[in-house]
């Protein structure tokens, strides 16, 4: 099946909203089995809301529409879905009860607050659709039925969207397949995307069902496997070979088999597993490695101190970095990696440790130091290894980066020494 997108506001178009409507949408695709071929926005024009319509009309099986379902007169997704199928707009009773309610409830039946014209615009419905509740909010979605088409309108905010698309749109198109789409997720890091595609690039093109799509995220990336069959144990079936191939091809690259699985996740789990505790020494990422670990809840079994270390001195203070150290080969080296993760182990009694020195930029590089040269040094029961990284962006993508490829590197370093 073809899905399109249509978000609809001009406000999307401004740039004042992230349109997040389409990139959760487009997941709930992937996750049905669905091809995107297209998405677009168009802002509060009828005119132009007609033209996307009867486009998307010309080649997708299903339409999901989000925005412009409210009051107001800029509100205009139901009716352009009307004009452009030919049918028309017809009060739902139903809607219009709750709408009744709903003022009586919020104005305690104040005389000065009456329902107006406007607020009554949201009880009509386009002629023989489905009308889909709105639990979170005042404007309820829609589902057309026409010729062998699925048109879906539903409301802006995303707090509303998205319970309703979870709570009904998913069922009722789920049931309308006839098939179960089952879904998992293959996590790499340490490898980059075009790498990892190229790797399986055989895979990629081969692919029908179970489909392979590739998802690139900072420092990491993602492979989802979708299988579309009968019932869930036969879209299993279909997947599991493909996650083996995945296995057999990257290795220790994967961190982790399952949406729910983070990298920090993961690495708190290889810590309790093998009863290591855990310090970090962090320099240019100042405590944003510290404040990923904490995302895990139960992190404290093995997570007890991590050390800000920004200055020199502190580095000497907390660490124990030697003096010459420092002026031999600079804060940002390989020794001083290396004395700040032994230092940092020592000082609080653990037996792994990390830490991370580097130049986040934008200023501070030097030809020698570039801005993006950062050190990230991993200790495990008394060996230490340290790492040199050139990362390309900006100082909060180097900054990002450095904390994703220090877990990757004690990760990496347990495995070796564990498994
Ligand atoms: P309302 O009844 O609130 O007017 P609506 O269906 O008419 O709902 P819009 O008026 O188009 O929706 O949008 C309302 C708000 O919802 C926007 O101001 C914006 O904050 C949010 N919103 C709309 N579309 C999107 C989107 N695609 N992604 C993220 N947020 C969105």
């Amino acid at each position: 099946m073809v899905a399109e997108l249509i978000s609809v506001g001009t406000e999307l178009l401004l740039g004042n909203i992230v349109n997040t409507n389409a990139c959760f949408l487009s997941r709930k695709c992937a996750e049905l089995g669905y091809t995107l071929y297209h998405e677009s926005t168009v802002g509060d024009n009828e005119a132009r809301l007609c033209e996307a319509i009867n486009t998307a009309l010309t080649r997708a099986d299903v339409i999901i529409l989000t925005g412009g379902l409210g009051p107001t007169s800029d509100d205009i997704t139901k009716e352009a879905v009307a004009k452009v199928l030919n049918r028309q707009l017809v009060m739902d009773e139903e809607s219009r009860r709750k709408i009744e309610e709903y003022f009586k409830f919020r104005y305690h039946n104040n005389p000065k607050h009456t329902v107006s014209e406007n607020n009554w615009k949201q009880a009509l419905k386009i002629e023989g659709c489905i009308v889909v509740n709105n639990n979170n909010g005042t404007a309820p979605g829609y589902i057309v039925e026409h010729n062998s088409r699925i048109i879906i309108l539903l409301p802006g905010p995303p707090s509303e969207m998205v319970p309703m698309f979870e709570e009904s749109i998913m069922p009722y198109l789920q049931k309308k397949q006839n098939k179960v789409i089952h879904s998992a997720m293959v996590k790499i890091c340490g490898i980059g995307e075009s790498r990892a595609e190229t790797d399986i690039m055989d895979l990629i093109e081969g692919q029908t069902n179970p489909t392979i799509a590739p998802y690139a995220k900072s420092g990491e990336v993602h492979f989802s496997i979708t299988a579309s069959a009968d019932n869930e144990e036969e879209a299993k079936k279909l997947i599991t070979p493909v996650v083996d191939e995945l296995v057999k091809r990257f290795g220790n690259n994967i961190y982790a088999i399952g949406e729910e699985e983070s990298l920090e996740s993961v690495l708190v789990k290889l810590l309790k597993q093998y009863r290591l505790t855990l310090a970090t020494a962090e320099s240019c990422t100042g405590g944003l490695l510290a404040g990923r670990l904490v995302n895990v809840s139960g992190v404290s079994e093995v997570f007890g101190e991590g050390f800000i270390t920004y200055s020199n001195e502190a580095k000497i203070k907390y660490l124990n970095v030697k003096e010459e150290t420092l002026k031999q080969y600079g804060a940002v080296s390989s020794q001083t990696a290396s004395e700040m993760v032994a230092g940092a182990a020592k000082a609080a009694s653990v037996n792994a440790a990390l830490a991370i020195t580097g130049i986040a930029g934008p200023d501070g590089g030097t030809e020698q130091k570039p801005v993006g040269l950062v050190y990230i040094a991993g200790y495990l029961n008394g060996s230490v290894t340290v790492n040199e990284y050139h990362l390309k962006g900006n100082r909060q993508n180097i900054r990002e980066l450095s904390v994703i490829y220090a877990m990757d590197l004690l990760r990496r370093m347990i495995l070796a020494q564990y498994e």
